[in-house]
């Protein structure tokens, strides 16, 4: 029955209810095979596999063996599989794509495709249409089917073509070759779920090649030479002695392509020159050597083009440098387009694809890249907390616009994505579902992801994995997003949520009905990050502890325990709730708790001991011996590409201010800026902020961009006056590989006087602002500029962490509670006044900084200040505070007095109140002096009758500020 001959029974089934349901053809009924399977002899090994793989399968399901046969033995009950010429007859009538296929059935069963490989797919197909089988992740346990007595596909004609037809995936992070037929498990999956895979073949010596030849061959294993060995095979260093004009001219030196005793900006790799016609004779006799490579092995091949990874070392001899200029991308496309001409005049057939990557992912400027290239977008540096066309996403958004540079170009792109790297446990498939969406909107004509193969084999530091995770469970922390990412990349129009509740359903069982909303929330809480989760040269910064800190964050963890309580003892999904629990602990649970906990202790900025000369030259004695104050993160506190340094020292007049701001590329930056207290801030340049007030609505600020130009205003009750002229002498140095800023601000300026012990407000920032559009903030404030801040004591203070953010476990505390379990450092819980209700504590104020406030309530705090003096001394005594009723501020006195035959003893006095303060919710600045007896040894205490909660504790001699 032919597809037309279905539609008529539909319609006329439509008005006839007693007839039965449509007719259908029977491979297997109720245990007793209906059907056989018919394979010619000469049939290709993808056509072999899918004979196989149907009949397996259908015995699995069934019980039922379904016979395979040469030829057909009577003229109905045939299932039979075609491709190429012998298919052309049932599929002239619709328009196939090489992997596409039709199921036709009736009287026999054809599986058809205009390729071998899409009869097999037509068989996975029909397995999960008809048979309901489930291929969720390599491996037994990833395969889901009911047992049935019965296989049957409906009359009709099924078509299906895929919605990208370039679809890969890449295992990387270890050896998937390794063993006679490497990751055989991943290998199986792939296919089983229509994606595409390219096999290494590192020159014809591999032993293992031939065992493993068949099983791939079958799959649609395809050879891609090249890539980040196109050249180091084809002008390979052994001709460095004979012929070094071959190879990279830097500074006038000729390279080899691994030089480990040279480093050019942190590189000691070296690309070939690419000018030179006998380096292209070379490049394209290798390309043509691998296609014949193919053809002995019966593989299909592609070429790939690229280059050594992320080395920007290329050839500047006296031909490349006429022929390039500084264009690294003309560079390489001119050897791409070169060598392509003369393959193609060989061999017009070759199928050439090129990578667009790294540091030749800018255009080319006078070269057009040839046509007949397939070009391969590799989108590293893309940011995957969101979807490749989100506007909001400042990191795709250039991205975006880089590739659609490219596509007017070149034509229809490939995107090779990264989802892969450093995405240890997060709901992806959020982000993929959207990208695969947009793509195929966009034209985009395929797409790979690099993935690690569960039964790949790792060694050293790949067994281990990251983030706690072994590199051999990390498919299992993201399957949902590899799964549809093959399913959608078949068919993008499918329905997201219903493929991906049908299959965590199987995936968790019993425990489904907790795991659908965790999933839900998950995916929730990651879609709403403002962090961008990027994988670029900088590493991987993972925004799970950020996902943690929105709201219901929380209830991720009661879904996990009702799951863990639906599942019981019932393997495996007892196994896999545990896993959803160590993932998420790992790279969500503990993060959040190293975040909280992060310790920002106030540090001490300290006077200078000798002459300080404003040259841009950090030199003196007093820069060597300054402490480095703080470190530079960006927003959420992530390792910023570049590090910038700062210290700062001060004398009787002026405050010093030292940036060290590492740069690789200081000929780029963006200086737009030429006059003082012109927009600096625009500029790439460092920022600083000096607060003495403490108030976020009074300090000063200050913008050097990296030409030394100042930009110097204050900030007077929220207002910026940018007349305020500090009188500040500035340098600005730049060596190679960084930039330097010194500074000299007078404190006279600032109204102040400096008196060791004193806390003042800083903030330090960095605007790393680069042509292209490259701009990266970071700041000691986790990347906040205004209105950011941290403290710092200018000299030493007899107080001991007045800033309250050094913080200790509490141990055995009395009848205080204590309900953060930390204490601030140095400060010791003294009388409780409550048996049941005193509370002292180092309490949590900001989490992302990690700033602590002291909180006490009715009880008292003490810290010891002074041992004896011979003269009476005064002391103002400064904090904020916020809370309610009072607050006492006393000092606790001994003195040591002759005790018989021992030395002396310590005595107590009784202890005097300095002063008292009425607290309200706000928080406040306070301060108030005490007298300091000549003899006694004192000590700091506050006792809060109330609730109280202290911060910024400064002691320093009285009248000094
Ligand atoms: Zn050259
Ligand atoms: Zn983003």
């Amino acid at each position: 029955m032919n597809g037309i001959a279905r539609k008529l029974t539909v319609f006329f089934l439509s008005g006839i209810v007693s007839v039965p349901l449509l007719n259908a053809f029977d491979i297997v009924r109720d245990g007793a095979p209906r059907s056989r399977i018919v394979l010619p002899a000469e049939s290709s090994l993808p056509e072999k596999l899918a004979a196989g793989e149907l009949r397996d399968y259908a015995e699995k399901i069934t019980g039922g063996a379904v016979p395979v046969q040469n030829a057909p033995s009577s003229d109905s009950g045939n299932i039979i599989l075609l491709s190429g010429k012998a298919a052309e007859s049932i599929l002239r009538d619709w328009k196939m794509s090489p992997d596409g296929f039709c199921i036709r059935s009736g009287k026999n069963l054809y599986i058809v495709s205009p390729t071998s490989l899409g009869v097999l797919y037509g068989v996975y197909t029909l397995l999960e249409k008809y048979a309901g089988v489930r291929w969720l992740f390599p491996g037994r346990d990833g395969e889901y089917f009911t047992p049935s007595k019965t296989l049957t596909v409906p009359d009709g004609d099924f078509v299906s073509n895929p919605s990208f037809p370039d679809r890969t995936m890449q295992p990387t992070g270890g050896n998937a070759f390794a063993g006679m037929y490497g990751a055989a498990e991943t290998w199986k999956w792939l296919a089983r779920n229509k994606i595409h895979f390219a096999m290494i073949v590192r020159g014809e010596k591999n032993p293992k090649l031939k065992e493993g030849d068949d099983f791939l061959a079958a799959r649609g294993g395809f050879l891609k030479p090249g890539g980040h060995e196109t050249f180091t095979l084809s002008v390979p260093n052994s001709l460095f002695e004979t012929h070094p004009e071959y190879f990279c001219m830097v500074n006038g030196e000729r390279l080899p392509q691994f030089h480990p005793s040279v480093k050019i900006g942190g590189c000691t790799y070296a690309q070939v020159c690419t000018s030179h016609p006998a380096v292209i004779d070379r490049i394209s006799d290798f390309i043509l050597s691998r296609f014949k490579q193919g053809e002995k092995l019966h593989y299909p091949v592609q070429f790939l083009y690229g280059a050594g990874d992320n080395c920007n070392t290329w050839c500047y001899c006296d031909s490349c440098k006429k022929q390039f200029g500084n264009s690294t991308p003309d560079r390489f496309y001119y050897m791409v387009n070169k060598t392509a001409e003369k393959v193609f005049r060989e061999k017009p057939d070759a199928e050439l694809h090129s990578w667009i990557y790294a540091d030749f992912r800018t255009p080319p400027e006078k070269i057009k890249p040839d046509s007949r290239i397939k070009f391969t977008f590799c989108d590293h540096g893309r940011c995957y907390t969101h979807a490749f066309n989100d506007p909001n996403c400042s990191i795709n958004v250039h991205m975006k616009k880089l590739s659609e540079t490219w596509e007017k170009l070149v034509g229809p792109l490939k995107i090779y994505e990264y989802y892969c790297v450093g995405a240890p446990y997060a709901p992806l498939e959020v982000t993929l579902a959207k990208d695969l969406k947009y793509y195929h909107a966009h034209g985009m004509r395929g797409y790979n992801d690099e993935i690690p193969a569960p039964d790949a084999y790792y060694a050293g530091h790949l067994a281990n994995g990251k983030n706690g995770t072994p590199t051999r469970r990390l498919w299992q922390a993201r399957w949902q997003q590899i799964y549809l990412a093959s399913k959608m990349l078949w068919d993008v129009n499918l329905d997201v949520e219903k493929t991906l509740d049908e299959a965590n359903a199987l995936y968790f069982g019993p425990a489904f009905p907790a795991m659908k909303p965790y999933r839900k929330l998950l995916g929730q809480l990651w879609e709403g990050l403002s962090e961008h989760m990027v994988y670029g040269t900088g590493g991987v910064a993972f925004p799970g502890a950020y996902a943690m800190l929105r709201p219901d964050a929380d209830k991720l963890v009661k879904y996990l325990d009702e799951a863990e309580k639906l599942a019981g003892n019932t393997e495996p999904y007892k196994t896999r709730i545990a896993q959803e629990r160590t993932f998420l602990t790992n790279t969500w649970l503990n993060p959040l708790k190293e975040l909280r906990e992060k310790q920002k202790s106030s540090g001490t900025i300290q006077p200078a001991a000798g002459k300080i000369i404003i040259d841009g030259v950090l030199d003196e004695a007093d820069w060597r011996n300054a402490g480095i104050l703080g470190r530079f993160t960006t927003a959420g506190g992530k390792e910023p590409s570049v590090q910038t340094f700062v210290k700062s020292v001060f004398d009787s007049e002026r405050l010093y201010v030292g940036f060290v701001c590492m740069e690789p590329s200081i000929d780029k930056a963006r200086i737009l800026v030429t006059g003082k207290d012109g927009n600096v801030w625009e500029d790439n340049g460092v920022e600083w902020m000096i607060n003495p007030s403490g108030s976020p609505s009074n300090y000063f600020y200050f913008a050097v961009n990296s030409n030394g130009v100042l930009l110097d205003m204050e900030l007077k009750d929220g207002v910026w006056h940018k007349e305020f002229d500090s009188g500040a002498s500035i340098a600005v140095k730049v060596l190679k590989d960084r930039w330097i800023v010194e500074g000299a601000v007078p404190l006279k300026s600032l109204g102040a006087s400096l008196v060791p012990g004193t806390l003042w407000k800083f903030n330090f920032c960095r605007g790393r602002r680069l042509s292209g559009g490259i701009q990266e903030l970071s700041s000691i404030c986790e990347g906040g500029f205004q209105g950011s801040f941290r403290t710092f004591s200018l000299g030493q203070s007899p107080l001991k962490n007045g800033s309250m953010n050094e913080v200790v476990e509490a141990k055995n505390q009395g009848a205080w509670k204590v309900p953060s379990g930390k204490l601030p450092k140095h400060w010791i819980l003294g009388q409780s006044h409550s048996k049941t209700n005193t509370v002292g504590e180092a309490f949590l104020r900001d989490p992302i900084l990690g700033e602590y406030e002291l909180h006490i309530r009715e009880g008292q705090v003490f810290q010891y200040l002074f041992e004896p003096a011979s003269t009476p001394r005064t002391i103002r005594i400064s904090f904020s505070a916020h809370g309610e009723k009072k607050l006492f501020v006393s000092i606790y006195r001994f003195v040591h007095e002759p005790d018989g035959d021992r030395k002396s003893k310590r005595v107590n006095r009784p202890t005097e109140g300095a002063f008292s303060v009425d607290l309200s919710p706000e928080k406040k600045n306070y301060s108030g002096t005490y007298t300091v007896k000549p003899g006694e040894q004192v000590y700091l205490a506050f006792y809060a009758p109330g609730e109280a909660f202290i911060d910024d504790v400064s002691v320093v001699p009285a009248g000094s500020n």
